[in-house]
C-alpha cells in the first residue's frame, strides 16, 4: 500500500475517454535513474531539471538488486539532496527492484527495502526472471509465453506486500510484440487496485496514451496512476508529466 501522502487517483486525472483533465495534473516525476546505476546524469542534475520544469515531486527509483555496490551511496546521497532542497521539491528515495520467477521474487536485499521510501517492482527481461533456474537464457519466448510469463510476474509483483509502484506493465511485450491484450491490461489494473498499488504509464517502455486511454473508462476510486519517465538523462525528467499533461507545461517545451 503506498503511503498516504504519495497516493494518487487515476480517475482524478482523465476525462472517460483518457483525455486529461485541466487543472488535475501532479506535476510529478515518478521514475528517475542516476548515474549510481545505469543512468548518465548525477542525482543533483535531474534535481536542477525538476525545479526548472516547476514539478513539485521527484522520485528517485534506482536499480538496486542484491549486493549493488552503489547502495549506500546511493541512499546517502538523495537523502542528502532531500534535506538540501526541502521546501522547494519532494525529492522521495526510491528503488527499481526486478522480479523474480520462484522464490524470493524480488531481486534487492532487505536493507534497500527498509531504507527505500517506495519500491517500484519490475519486469526486466522474462528469461533473466528465472535466473538460477534450468531455463535457457538464450531461449526467445514466443508472443504467447511472453505474454504469459510477463503476466505471472506482473501479478506476483501486484500482490507482493513489499512492491508500491509497479513499473513498465508489459514493457516487455510490448518492446517484441506491441500493445497487449486489452483484457491482460484491464484484469492488472483491477488486480493493482485491490492491492493497493500504482500502476506506471512509463512513457519510454510502453505506448503511455494508449495505455492512458485504455484504463481511463474503466479507472475508478482505488486505481492508481504513476506517471514515470524513466529518465536515465536529466533532461528526461518529466517527460511523463509532459506527455499526460501537455496543457500544464506551456514553457517547458524549450527545455
Ligand atoms: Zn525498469
Ligand atoms: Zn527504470
Amino acid at each position: 500500500m503506498l503511503p498516504a501522502h504519495v497516493r494518487f487517483l487515476f480517475s482524478d486525472y482523465f476525462d472517460g475517454c483518457g483525455r486529461a483533465l485541466p487543472g488535475r495534473a501532479v506535476r510529478m516525476e515518478g521514475h528517475a535513474h542516476t548515474d549510481h546505476a545505469d543512468g548518465y546524469s548525477p542525482a543533483r542534475a535531474c534535481v536542477e531539471r525538476a525545479l526548472a520544469m516547476g514539478l513539485d515531486i521527484l522520485v528517485f527509483a534506482e536499480h538496486m538488486r542484491r549486493g549493488a555496490p552503489w547502495r549506500d551511496a546511493y541512499f546517502y546521497e538523495i537523502e542528502a539532496l532531500k534535506a538540501e532542497f526541502a521546501g522547494r521539491l519532494r525529492i522521495m528515495c526510491g528503488i527499481e527492484a526486478t522480479a523474480l520467477a520462484g522464490q524470493g521474487g524480488l531481486d534487492t536485499d532487505p536493507q534497500s527495502l527498509e531504507r527505500a521510501e517506495l519500491v517500484v517492482g519490475s519486469v526486466h527481461g522474462l528469461w533473466a526472471a528465472g535466473q538460477g533456474g534450468d531455463r535457457d537464457p538464450f531461449h526467445r519466448p514466443s508472443e504467447q509465453e511472453t505474454l504469459c510469463a510477463e503476466t505471472e510476474l506482473l501479478h506476483a509483483l501486484a500482490c507482493d506486500p513489499r512492491v508500491h509502484v509497479i513499473g513498465h506493465p508489459f514493457g516487455t511485450y510490448f518492446e517484441r510484440f506491441g500493445h497487449p491484450p486489452a483484457q491482460a491490461v484491464l484484469d492488472l489494473a483491477q488486480l493493482a487496485a485491490r492491492q493497493g498499488k500504482a500502476l506506471e504509464i512509463n512513457v519510454r517502455h510502453m505506448d503511455a496514451p494508449w495505455f492512458a486511454s485504455l484504463l481511463a473508462p474503466a479507472a475508478g476510486a482505488g486505481l492508481l496512476f504513476w506517471p514515470a519517465s524513466d529518465a536515465h538523462l536529466a533532461r528526461h525528467v518529466g517527460r511523463a508529466a509532459m506527455a499526460l499533461f501537455p496543457a500544464e507545461f506551456p514553457d517547458t517545451h524549450s527545455l
